[in-house]
C-alpha cells in the first residue's frame, strides 16, 4: 500500500450572477478575480514591506539578511488588513496562502544549493499565473448536489459552481467528499484562470494500489533523440508528433496581431485566436506524452535513461527548433514520476556517458562518432568486431547495460 499525492484538473464555469434561481450561492466571475486579486495584493504588499525594511537595515549598517518566517509576517498581513477591510472579503485560507507562497520564495531564496532569484513583485503585466488557493478544512471544499439534482463543485464560502470532467475524475471526488471513505482525501484546491476559461485543480491523496499487469515484464533502456522522440532497447521506435497544423495556426494569428493596432478590437480578437491555438498545441503534446509513458511503464519492471545535457542541444540550431516543439525533457521527468507511482525500478545513469559511443556488441568505443557534427551518421559498422549498428537502438542497449551495472545484475 502506498499513498500517492495526485492532482485533478476540473474545468468550472463561474456565471455573472451570485445567487441562482433556488436561491443558492453560486460563484461568480466577480468572486473569483477578486479572490485572485487580493491574493496577489497581499503578495507584493508584503514583499514591498520587508523590501523598505532591508533598506532601512542598509541604511543604518545592519546586515540585510531578514527572517522571513510565518510570525514576522503574520504581524504584516494584521496590519495590512486593519488598513484595507476589503481583504476580509477573500477567503481565508487563500490570505493566508498567498503569505504562505511569499515565505516558501524567501526560503528557497536563502537555500544556496538551488540557485534562486529573490522573490519579485506580481504586476499585473508581467505575471501570466493568476490563481488562489482553498485549504480544505472541515470537508468545505467538497462536490454536492444543488436543489435540482446536478452535481455542483463547493469552493468554500464562495458558493457552488458547474464543472466538467470525465466520469472517472468525477467518482474520485465523491470519494473524497465521503467522511467515512478513506482511501481518498481532498487536500485543497487552487483555482486558476488560463486565457479566459476557469479551471480548479484538486489536490488529492489516494491509497494506490498498482494496477495488473498484462504482457511481459521488460527491462528497457531509453534513448532520448531529435529526430525521433525516443528509441527503445528491444528496436521499437516513437516517432514524433506531427504538430505541423497547430504550428502553422500559431503564426497565423501572430501575423494578424502583428497587423492590427494594439488595443483594437481586432487585435483582440486574434488574441483570442492566438491563446485558443497556443492551449490546443500543448494539451495535444501533453496527451501524447500522456500515452507514451503508461504505454511504456506498464509492461516494464526496469527502466534506464540517460540524464541527456538537453540545454546544450539547444544552442545546436538544426536541434533546437525540434526541440522546443517536443519537449524531450518533459517525457524523462513524466517516466521518473510514472515509475514512482507504478513502483517501477527506474535507473537514470550520468550524461558524461559515451552511449552513443560504445559498441554493444565488443564494449569497446568509436571515436569516429564523436561530437554533434557527426550527428547526420544514422548506422555504422564497428571496426573492431565488424556488426552492423543502428545509431539510436544501439545507445539505448548501451544506457540499458550500464543502469544494469549501476544497479548490481548481469544481462540477462
Ligand atoms: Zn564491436
Amino acid at each position: 500500500m502506498k499513498i500517492v499525492r495526485k492532482n485533478i484538473e476540473v474545468k468550472i464555469y463561474p456565471t455573472k450572477r451570485d445567487i441562482n434561481d433556488n436561491a443558492e450561492k453560486i460563484v461568480s466571475i466577480n468572486k473569483i478575480e477578486s479572490n485572485i486579486g487580493i491574493s496577489r495584493f497581499i503578495y507584493d504588499e508584503e514583499l514591498e514591506f520587508i523590501n523598505q525594511f532591508k533598506n532601512l537595515l542598509i541604511q543604518n549598517g545592519y546586515n540585510d539578511k531578514v527572517k522571513v518566517n510565518n510570525g514576522s509576517c503574520n504581524v504584516i498581513l494584521k496590519m495590512l488588513r486593519q488598513e484595507y477591510p476589503f481583504l476580509e472579503k477573500a477567503e481565508s485560507s487563500s490570505r493566508q496562502q498567498a503569505q504562505r507562497d511569499l515565505i516558501k520564495a524567501f526560503d528557497r531564496y536563502y537555500d544556496s544549493s538551488l540557485k534562486s532569484a529573490y522573490p519579485v513583485l506580481k504586476t499585473k503585466k508581467k505575471t501570466k499565473k493568476f490563481s488562489f488557493r482553498i485549504i480544505n478544512n472541515n470537508n468545505n471544499v467538497r462536490i454536492t448536489q444543488d436543489k435540482n439534482g446536478y452535481d455542483k463543485i463547493k469552493l468554500a464560502k464562495l458558493g457552488i459552481v458547474k464543472f466538467k470532467t470525465s466520469k472517472e475524475y468525477c467518482e474520485l471526488l465523491w470519494k473524497g467528499t465521503d467522511p467515512n471513505d478513506e482511501s481518498v482525501k481532498i487536500k485543497h484546491v487552487t483555482v486558476k484562470r488560463v486565457h479566459g476559461t476557469y479551471h480548479a485543480v484538486f489536490n488529492i491523496e489516494q491509497i494506490y494500489l498498482p494496477e495488473k499487469i498484462y504482457g511481459p515484464q521488460m527491462q528497457v533502456g531509453i534513448d532520448i533523440g531529435c529526430g525521433k522522440l525516443a528509441v527503445l532497447s528491444n528496436g521499437q521506435e516513437i516517432p514524433n508528433l506531427d504538430l505541423k497544423q497547430e504550428t502553422e495556426n500559431i503564426i497565423r494569428y501572430q501575423k494578424t496581431m502583428s497587423h492590427h493596432k494594439k488595443e483594437s478590437i481586432r487585435h483582440r480578437k486574434a488574441q483570442r485566436l492566438l491563446n485558443k491555438s497556443w492551449q490546443k498545441f500543448l494539451n495535444k503534446r501533453k496527451d501524447y506524452c500522456n500515452k507514451i509513458t503508461a504505454d511504456i511503464v506498464k509492461n516494464s519492471s526496469f527502466i534506464v535513461v540517460q540524464n541527456e545535457n538537453i540545454k546544450s542541444w539547444i544552442k545546436n540550431k538544426h536541434l533546437s527548433h525540434s526541440i522546443q516543439l517536443n519537449a524531450p525533457r518533459k517525457l524523462l521527468e513524466k517516466i521518473e514520476q510514472k515509475c514512482q507511482q507504478e513502483n517501477v525500478k527506474f535507473v537514470k545513469i550520468p550524461k558524461f556517458y559515451p552511449s552513443t559511443q560504445i559498441c554493444s556488441n565488443c564494449q569497446k568505443r568509436n571515436k569516429k562518432l564523436k561530437g554533434l557534427k557527426n550527428l547526420g551518421i544514422r548506422d555504422w559498422d564497428c571496426p573492431h568486431c565488424h556488426t552492423h549498428h543502428d545509431r539510436d537502438c544501439n545507445a539505448a542497449i548501451n544506457i540499458l547495460n550500464k543502469g544494469l551495472e549501476i544497479v548490481g545484475t548481469t544481462v540477462q
